[in-house]
């Protein structure tokens, strides 16, 4: 009988690998096919197994996106297959992530599927730059908004309620629009003094900020070429950024370093360099492989009165071939 499909509509969080949730990793682990985009990191890809069928969705040959009906289309194909599908999705999937259309179609046929949410880049890259998205002393409520307008359409956004709230405003997808974001919150009378921060990159090896202010942010942004994908933070929290900042001060940070060692034996070096700020690239120079030791050795073990093992590898070969003798 044909096995039946699944698809766990995950969250990979902002780019660090230690931000994927337990559940999620654990996901991964039993996956038949991933189905990735654009904003999960080579980090988080390193850790799908070997041998998994990995559909890239970020890009196709134009090096445009796959319109989103067609990822629609992939996950319901991979799934009526019959396979374990986990489709990862940066940050969080339901923020800003357009993980509930991907759901319609597939609640339409029946296919059973779970989601697992994922930190999402509003709070972490803030979190990364030292900025705690609520501060008693400096507002009280958090909002995530999209300063991205629908195609052909302009951007709908209330400033004057956004200036009302005395909140933490954060934009995502706001790189392009960041003067213009900027100049409404102006025209409905917020302060030009308010600091306002962008990140780019948050959570990541690469991660810039710019502390500013609403009056200043955006030609500072301009001037430092910020690219997407960057947050843009709006409020008194960002006067924190340089105080509270424990990323930049990272002993390793700004610093790239190439793991040569065998990926089995890799992930604790890469994963204590990573936790120092640096950026590790894996790059596997050596493999390991097992000599086969014959059951004629382990018979006459008795013969030898030392045995000398030069390495872990060799503990290991030599008492699995032990105890299958
Ligand atoms: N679901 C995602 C958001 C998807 S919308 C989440 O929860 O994080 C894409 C936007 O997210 C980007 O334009 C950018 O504003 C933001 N973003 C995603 N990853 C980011 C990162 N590592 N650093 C800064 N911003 C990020």
């Amino acid at each position: 009988m044909k096995k039946s499909g699944f698809v766990a509509l995950v969250g990979a969080g902002p780019g660090d690998g230690g931000l994927l949730t337990r559940k999620g990793a654990a996901l991964l682990q039993r996956a038949d096919v991933v189905v990735y985009d654009r904003l999960v990191s080579r980090e988080i890809l390193d850790e799908i197994p070997a041998g998994v069928k990995c559909i890239d969705v970020g890009k196709n040959a134009g090096n445009h996106p796959v319109p989103q009906e067609e990822i629609n289309e992939i996950l319901l194909r991979e799934a009526l297959d019959g396979n374990f599908v986990v489709r990862l999705k940066g940050g969080d999937p339901f923020v800003f992530g357009r993980g509930g259309e991907e759901l319609e179609l597939l609640s339409e046929h029946d296919i059973p599927f779970t989601v697992v949410p994922g930190i999402t880049s509003a709070i972490a890259a803030a979190c990364y730059a030292g900025i705690p998205v609520t501060h008693r002393d400096a507002c009280s409520s958090i909002h995530i908004i999209t300063g991205h307008a629908r195609k052909g359409k302009a951007l709908s956004i209330n400033y004057k309620a956004l200036v009302g709230l005395n909140g933490t405003l954060i934009f995502l997808m706001g790189v392009s629009s960041l003067p213009e974001l900027m100049a409404g919150l102006l025209e409905a009378g917020m302060d030009g003094e308010t600091p306002a921060a962008v990140v780019e990159n948050g959570t990541r090896p690469e991660q810039r900020k710019i502390v500013a202010t609403v009056d200043t942010l955006a030609k500072e942004a301009r001037e430092a070429k910020i690219h997407s994908p960057a947050i843009i933070v709006v409020g008194e929290v960002c006067s924190y950024g340089e105080r509270f900042d424990w990323f930049e001060r990272l002993p390793l940070k700004g610093r790239t370093l190439v793991a040569t060692r065998p990926k089995a034996s890799a992930g604790t070096l890469t994963k204590r360099l990573r936790e120092l700020g640096a950026e590790v690239i894996s790059y596997p120079c050596i493999e390991t492989e097992r000599l086969l030791i014959t059951n004629e050795t382990f018979e006459n073990l008795s013969v030898y009165r030392w045995l000398l093992f030069t390495s872990k590898n060799g503990v290991e070969a030599f008492f699995e071939g032990l105890f299958s003798s």
